[in-house]
């Protein structure tokens, strides 16, 4: 596109409060900003966004765009993405960001393709080059062992971000913007797809993303009895409980709880790991953890060379005595 300028980034609101991942979007939305200095602009997608946009500027933005329309209250892939296609075309970015959430990978693809340009996808940090206003994007390629560097070739440079690799910044409620009302035209009668049911997650205590302290179990625990130490442990901490995928795809316990390149990114401050051998797939979704402490009877398990701490034993012994000195400590 010619003239393109300033940085993009698209969000939703539940609930009319800007999603944790639309803030993560604007931290790094506001690096390239100031690095390429341009502006830095979020879209606000659904049926009301309320105070959103003014959130979005307090988190950072500099213009924030109401995008509404009455078929846009519940995510609806084709609609959203006619929505994205319209203020993409209006706004002109020389860069946009999308999350890398369940909606971001399916939306982001999409949107690149209706553009006409490629997409640097499930990238993990953002710079620019100022120089040529180059956009350079961190993905991890073979599993997770190694990085690669993508720069793309065409305009607008579109890139989806792994949730919970950038800390929002602390909101200023000074920080001055432009909200601008953009109500789109959308026919939802040429949807090609069709949303029967929304069904919510059931999530019984602290979501494992949001969790600052995460106990996850791999496939030594032998079955899924097991997990229900873990969510012992778990509770007494005030954390949550995630899974290897071997776990998973043993039906011991649901996808949800998968940790890993497939599964959930985790950023917790502790990252307690029961009989996991620490595959990379596994280690691409929790590496980001403050501190690893790694169970496991084998000495030479990966796991131990991503831990901070390690206890080489059998769970079944370290599981019920960690528990009780947990509980002593708590009580
Ligand atoms: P294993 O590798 O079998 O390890 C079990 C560990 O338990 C061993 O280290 C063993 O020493 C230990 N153990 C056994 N008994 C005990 C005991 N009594 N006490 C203590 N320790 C014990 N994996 C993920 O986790 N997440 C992903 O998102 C993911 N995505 C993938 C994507 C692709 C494309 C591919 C190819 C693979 C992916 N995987 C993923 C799979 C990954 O490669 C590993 O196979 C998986 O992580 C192994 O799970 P695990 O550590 O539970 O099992």
């Amino acid at each position: 596109m010619a003239d393109a300028n300033g940085i993009l980034v698209f969000g939703d609101a539940p609930d009319g409060q800007l999603a944790s991942t639309a803030q993560e979007l604007l931290a790094a939305g506001r690096s390239l900003a100031d690095a390429l200095n341009q502006e830095l602009a979020i879209a606000i997608i659904g049926a009301d966004v309320a105070d959103a946009p003014r959130q979005a500027i307090a988190h950072g933005a500099d213009k924030a765009y109401a995008v509404t329309n009455p078929s846009l209250g519940d995510y609806h892939p084709d609609l959203y993405l006619a929505a994205m296609q319209t203020v993409a075309d209006e706004d002109n970015p020389s860069i946009i960001l999308i999350s890398r959430n369940n909606e971001g990978r399916e939306l982001a693809p999409r949107l690149a393709f209706r553009l006409g340009v490629g997409l640097a996808q499930d990238c993990l940090e953002v710079s620019a080059d100022a120089a040529t206003g180059r956009l350079l994007a961190n993905r991890p390629v073979y599993g997770g062992s190694a990085i690669a560097v993508v720069s793309c070739t065409h305009t607008p440079q579109i890139a989806a971000l792994r949730p919970k690799t950038y800390e929002p910044l602390d909101a200023d409620a000074g920080r001055s913007g432009q909200v601008v009302a953009f109500p789109v035209d959308i026919d939802a009668s040429a949807a090609k797809t069709r949303v029967i049911n929304v069904v919510k997650e059931e999530a019984a205590g602290i979501k494992l993303e949001d969790a600052r302290i995460v106990v996850s179990g791999g496939r030594g625990l032998g079955g899924p009895e097991p997990f229900s130490q873990l969510e012992e442990l778990a509770g007494l901490l005030g954390g949550a409980v995630g899974a290897s995928r071997a776990a998973v795809d043993s039906g011991w316990v649901p996808a949800n709880y998968q940790v890993g390149l497939t599964g959930k990114t985790i950023t917790p401050d502790l990252y307690i790991t029961v009989a996991i051998s620490g595959a990379s797939q596994h280690m691409a979704g929790c590496s980001g953890s403050k501190a690893i402490v790694a169970i496991n009877k084998d000495a030479d398990a990966n796991i131990f060379k991503e831990a901070r701490y390690g206890v080489v034993g059998d769970w079944e012994k370290v599981i019920p005595a960690l528990t009780e000195t947990v509980r002593e400590l708590t009580q």
